[in-house]
């Protein structure tokens, strides 16, 4: 049987330098393992002014349901300082038990890892009760415009619906089995600019120092705490990422300062009450700020950036335990069900079916020498 061992297959992807948007033959590398196996693969183009176009992946397996999806990318970052890396970062060379190159964890490692799963299933089983599907993307990494989302709508507008889906992105912080994402923080992110009045440093009263404005609205932004954390999630947190007045005179006060923030964000809220509660913030920090005494209020503007990630927390409990029973079964250990970390493409699945997350071991992912282990050589009686 083709495509059952997940090193095999990774080695394959790794060798493809498919750094957004480039496809650079990884998804031709992908669906020539499908392919043998039965599944009818799309190539889904999609485009849009001002962005790159990128190429994509869809492949069925299966008429009938229930259906499972699998969903990943096989764009990667840039490979940085390529003197810097230890073995070549398209190589797929292994030492040490580990293979390095860019994507063996961030994530053509969990692709490989699905391919050889599905295999050994039907090898194992033979034919599938329900269907699987494939859904990835080349630009989970670049603006993510012309990846997942629009793949998603392709996909259900020729009538694809799934009843679960699994998305192999890196997950586990130290160990395979530790964690599994069953949901993700929001994130929104703004920019404000306060106007002041320019003039000399002598003389304050006659100008306005948008310095102090723009102290007092980001600190309104970052204390008190949004919230104290839920049950399944961590508290909300602000930060403010930049603060910008570019006055290179010391005696002069500048007539503009601006700050940009951006906060992950729990399901307390979602992005309007969130926005709302930050405006109430800063008019209430403009008008009345210890700062600025004696003052009419900090004339400022904020303008928000395009597209905020949605909150999601999936509760599904079959498909959760389901997919911990799996890997207890593998690695002996007992994942954690989190919510920490970054966005990631299950935001946008998240609106047609339940989606969990698992993959490698995310330390290297990024970074020069990324690298992931093979845990142990396929043992047929743990095979799921
Ligand atoms: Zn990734």
């Amino acid at each position: 049987m083709t495509a059952i061992d997940p090193v095999a297959n990774l080695s394959a992807l790794i060798r493809c330098p498919s750094v957004t948007p480039a496809e650079g033959g990884a998804l031709t590398a992908l669906e020539a393992m499908l392919k043998p196996l039965g599944f009818a693969v799309d190539r889904v183009m999609a485009t849009e002014d001002g962005t790159p176009d990128i190429e994509n992946l869809y492949a069925r397996l299966g008429t009938g349901g229930p259906h499972l999806m699998f969903a990943g990318h096989t764009d990667v970052v840039p490979v940085g300082d390529e003197s810097a890396w230890t073995h070549g970062p398209f190589s797929a060379d292994i030492a040490d038990g580990q293979m390095y190159s860019r994507g063996a964890v961030d994530m053509k490692g969990g692709i490989a890892c699905f391919v050889a799963a599905v295999a050994r299933h039907i090898e194992n089983n033979g034919p599938l009760k329900g269907s699987i599907s494939f859904l990835i993307t080349g630009d989970e990494e670049g603006p993510a415009i012309n990846g997942t989302t629009k793949l998603l709508e392709w996909a259900a507008a020729k009538g694809e619906c799934w009843d679960a889906c699994l998305v192999g992105e890196p997950t586990n912080p130290d160990q395979l089995g530790d964690m599994i994402k069953i949901g993700r923080r929001g994130s929104l992110s703004g920019t404000i600019t306060v106007h002041g009045v320019q003039g000399h440093a002598a003389y304050p009263h006659l100008a306005d120092s948008p310095v102090r404005g723009i102290l007092a609205l980001t600190q309104a932004l970052m204390d008190p705490p949004f919230d104290g954390g839920t049950d399944t999630f961590q508290p909300s947190n602000l930060e403010v990422t930049t603060i910008d007045v570019a006055n290179k005179a010391v005696n002069v006060i500048p007539a503009k300062a601006s700050a940009s923030f951006n906060i992950r964000f729990n399901d307390t809220w979602d992005a309007d009450t969130l926005k709302a509660e930050i405006i109430a913030r800063l008019d209430r920090a403009a008008a009345e700020s210890p700062l600025r005494p004696g003052r009419p209020p900090v004339r400022y503007d904020l303008v928000w950036s395009e597209r905020p990630s949605h909150v999601f927390l999936t509760r599904n409990n079959a498909l959760i335990a389901s997919l911990s029973k799996a890997i207890e079964m593998v690695t002996d250990r007992e994942p954690k069900l989190s919510t920490t970390g970054g966005t990631s493409d299950a935001r946008f699945i998240k609106d047609y079916c339940p989606v969990v997350e698992f993959g490698l071991v995310g330390q290297t992912m990024h970074m020069v020498d990324e690298r992931g282990r093979h845990r142990r050589p396929p043992n047929p009686d743990r095979d799921l």
